[in-house]
């Protein structure tokens, strides 16, 4: 490795993607630091996907508390301590940064904990002044929620502060009706807050499968969750209380406790001195790479959100894997298939997917068989909970092959990553119907599509 740099490779970010990279880079010999300005793990870690599931399972329990009678349990006196366990999260979340640290410290990866800036050919200064040189610079930054521009707008939280709230709102907004917005809904539903979801469009989860979509904002209508489409924020404002009135476009101003917007999340590139280097940028911010994750300045490459290719963590590892792998391993170069992704969305009940939604298949294809499997999970039926599920499998007609596979209903996203691999692989669904079903199972109506 060439010496006349202080490094070989400096990762800035320390989120999925950049941790992955610089602890597989280092495995490779190379000599490596990272900087972090805020926390070692980044947003899955510290306030995303680990601690929105772990709310996700604490709120689940609120139905399964009220299940639990219907199979013979009687429990008095249940109550429920969001203080309790927002505090638990917080504390799994250090633990977790802490192993991520670990791991950076083991593998000999020097960490700063501070903000570095590009500020020349292969050039970085750190906050405190310090300035290193390294052979490579990999940018890892992420994302950051994306806050839409409207009177008042500084009184809105994001999913940043929703794990952190004192108490449980009575009345929430949340804005948007994607990801964070369905999955924050079902949470704070479930811990009692009257949970309202406003989207500018008249849909949720726009890309996932119509049905599966329909299916979702039944049950979260059932649940309590309120929807106002074709609806986006006139203005809020703080009353003396330190409550909200919040107007909507076509809707009567309304009062809240908190308003949480969840409109997409937008790279964080502010500050990095791109410029100075030159790396470009495009439309929405995000930083324009090829297939190996390189920029268009030869040694310096991104990967994950900040490339906004798929804003997926498991998306943002396997990039960093291959950057690592491909310019610091002893293999041939290699890029990331994007392609065919399974995904989630942790909802009550969750949603997950993969490949090609029947209209996406139907526009492309042209001639497909759907099947789909309509019912009752058996824990439902014994609960008295009238909660449907509803799996999809999409076939391509003219060689069998399945093509894509929804499903809204317990454990989906469980039982979605094994299906996937099939998917992926190129199974057809003769494939499937040779499977032998294990009975009684949810997962069985995969293998039972008539
Ligand atoms: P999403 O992209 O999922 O959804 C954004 C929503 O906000 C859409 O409903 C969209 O409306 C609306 N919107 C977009 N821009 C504006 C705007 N300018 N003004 C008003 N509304 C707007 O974003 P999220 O914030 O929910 O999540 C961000 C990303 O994080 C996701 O795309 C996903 O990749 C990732 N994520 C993944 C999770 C998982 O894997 N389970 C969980 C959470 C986040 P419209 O309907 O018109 O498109």
């Amino acid at each position: 490795m060439a010496d006349q740099y202080d490094y070989d490779l400096f990762t800035i970010g320390a989120g999925s993607g950049g941790v992955r990279a610089s602890r597989v880079a280092a495995a490779h010999g190379a000599r490596v630091a990272v900087a972090e300005e805020y926390r070692v793990g980044g947003t899955c870690v510290i306030r995303g996907c680990v601690p929105k599931k772990m709310l996700v399972y604490g709120a689940h329990f609120a139905e399964d508390l009220v299940d639990a009678e219907h199979f013979g349990w009687k429990i008095e006196g249940k109550s429920f301590d969001w203080a309790r366990l927002r505090d638990h999260v917080q504390n799994d979340v250090t633990r977790l940064e802490g192993l991520y640290g670990q791991t950076l410290s083991n593998h000999d990866v020097t960490v700063f904990d501070e903000r570095a800036t590009i500020t020349g050919y292969h050039e970085v200064t750190l906050a405190s002044g310090k300035v290193v040189t390294a052979k490579y610079i990999l940018i890892a930054t992420g994302a950051r929620p994306h806050v839409p521009d409207f009177r008042g707008s500084e009184h809105v939280i994001t999913s940043n502060e929703a794990f952190h709230l004192d108490t449980i709102p009575r009345r929430m907004l949340i804005v948007g009706g994607g990801y964070i917005a369905n999955e924050f809904a079902g949470i704070f539903n479930e811990f009692g807050s009257k949970v309202t979801i406003a989207n500018r469009s008249d849909t949720i989860l726009r890309g996932y499968d119509e049905s599966v979509r329909d299916r979702l904002l039944q049950i979260s209508l059932t649940k309590g969750i309120e929807f106002c489409f074709m609806a986006e924020f006139e203005y809020v404002e703080e009353q003396d209380d330190g409550t909200f009135r919040v107007k909507l476009t076509g809707q009567e101003e309304r009062e809240f406790d908190v308003v949480m917007v969840a409109t997409g999340r937008v790279p964080n590139i502010e500050g990095l001195g791109l410029e100075t280097v030159g790396v470009e940028c495009g439309k929405r911010g995000e930083i324009v790479v090829d297939t190996f994750s390189r920029t268009n300045v030869d040694y310096i490459y991104a990967v994950g959100d900040v490339t906004d290719r798929v804003q997926l963590t498991p998306v943002a590892i396997r990039e960093g894997q291959a950057f690592a792998d491909s310019v610091f391993g002893d293999v041939e170069p290699y890029a990331v298939d994007h392609s065919c992704v399974p995904s989630a969305v942790f909802s009550h009940p969750p949603i997950a997917a993969v490949g090609m939604t029947e209209g996406e298949a139907r526009n492309l294809l042209g001639s497909v068989r759907v099947y789909q499997a309509d019912f009752r999970p058996m824990k439902n039926v014994v609960a008295g909970r009238n909660e449907r599920s509803l799996y999809k499998m999409i076939v391509d007609a003219a060689n069998d092959r399945i093509v894509g596979i929804h499903m809204i209903g317990p454990e989906a996203p469980e039982i979605m990553q094994a299906a996937a691999v099939a998917v992926k692989a190129g199974l057809t669904k003769a494939d499937f119907d040779a499977t032998v079903a294990i009975h009684p199972t949810m997962a069985e109506e995969l293998v039972l599509f008539k």
